[in-house]
């Protein structure tokens, strides 16, 4: 199941998945038909009688970024933004400012809890990625099919539960972002247009690429990344204890944390927004490899068994979180 999501979202017809563009509307088309198969309800108002599972919001983009050769040890630097690319449109938008805007659509599904369902964990991935340039697709296998396939793989494994009379205690909101790769507007716009009080929400777990394997485990590939900041410290530790009791990865920072780390990686994902937000927010990732935002991110070269493991982690700390 992990497979067929990561092979569909980062195949050549989903043209790499770019808010605004008509990639962006075919991986909602399947977005959308994954978390309806696991029978999640819909958290979007549409008006007072009607849901949806698609939250839509307008933005602007400005001029593209270039892609230039990477320089120096950080892979990343392959994608340089020239400046901010986009931004939220601030309502109300004058005539010539619809002109010009574009849509960025969040994808979400709500499995309500029972006893405890007024209390909220929020799982999230992006699904966007960077689209096609110069004839060339970024696929985004590993960011973020990757992550998003376990989002809705984690919806599976609680749906199945669920229709065996299973249910957790909380309730569990599972939402697809868009716009990460412009800035993080899908889960800043999800936070400021909350569909439940933002109060609510006790955690947010965020997976971003965690389908590879990165150079210092290429021994070792039984890890993960776990990256939270001093407000998610509790949060941190509930995931030791349950990793420790299932999947047993390696889990470890990387110096990716976000006090000392000079490429604020903590930053640079949709946990961000809710951490700002001051809800405890937790980033599960590979790290960085050289097919970081490059055409060649592919999903053939995505490990599986690995990403396997890391969505039963996330499953294991999504279920322990939901039952207190
Ligand atoms: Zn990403």
């Amino acid at each position: 199941m992990l497979r067929k999501h990561v092979y569909t979202l980062a195949s050549d017809s989903l043209l790499g998945r770019k808010t605004g563009t008509i990639g962006q509307h075919k991986a909602v088309a399947y977005c959308t038909y994954a978390i309806r198969t696991c029978h999640l309800f819909a958290p979007f108002p549409i008006d007072s009688t009607r849901l949806s599972h698609r939250q839509t919001f307008p933005i602007t983009i400005k001029p593209i970024a270039t892609y230039g050769p990477p320089s120096g040890l950080h892979s990343d630097r392959a994608y340089v933004p020239t400046e901010k690319q986009a931004e939220l449109v601030n309502r109300p938008m004058s005539r010539r400012d619809s002109s010009r805007a574009l849509f960025g659509i969040n994808v979400g599904g709500v499995i309500p809890g029972t006893d405890l369902k007024r209390e909220i964990i929020v799982l999230s991935a992006h699904y966007d990625h960077l689209g096609a340039s110069g004839g060339r697709i970024f696929h985004g296998a590993d960011d973020n099919a990757s992550g998003t396939a376990a989002v809705l793989g984690v919806a599976a494994v609680f749906d199945s539960l669920a229709q065996l009379g299973i249910r957790s205690r909380r309730t569990v909101l599972f939402m697809l972002f868009s716009g990460e790769e412009d800035g993080l507007l899908g889960s800043a716009y999800f936070i400021n247009h909350s569909p439940v009080d933002p109060r609510r929400i006790l955690y947010n777990l965020n997976a971003d690429m965690i389908g590879r394997v990165d150079a210092a485990h290429r021994n070792a590939p039984d890890y993960c990344y776990v990256i939270t900041d001093s407000n998610g410290n509790g949060l941190k530790q509930i995931v030791e204890t349950v990793n420790a009791q299932t999947v047993g990865l390696q889990l470890n920072q990387g110096g990716y944390d976000a006090v000392d780390d000079p490429d604020n990686h903590f930053q640079r994902s949709d946990q961000y927004n809710f951490a700002l937000a001051g809800i405890p927010a937790l980033l599960f990732s590979n790290g960085e490899h050289s097919d970081y935002h490059r055409p060649t991110d592919t999903a053939k070269k995505i490990r599986y068994d690995v990403l396997q493991k890391r969505a039963t982690l996330l499953f294991q700390v999504a279920w322990a979180l939901a039952n207190p």
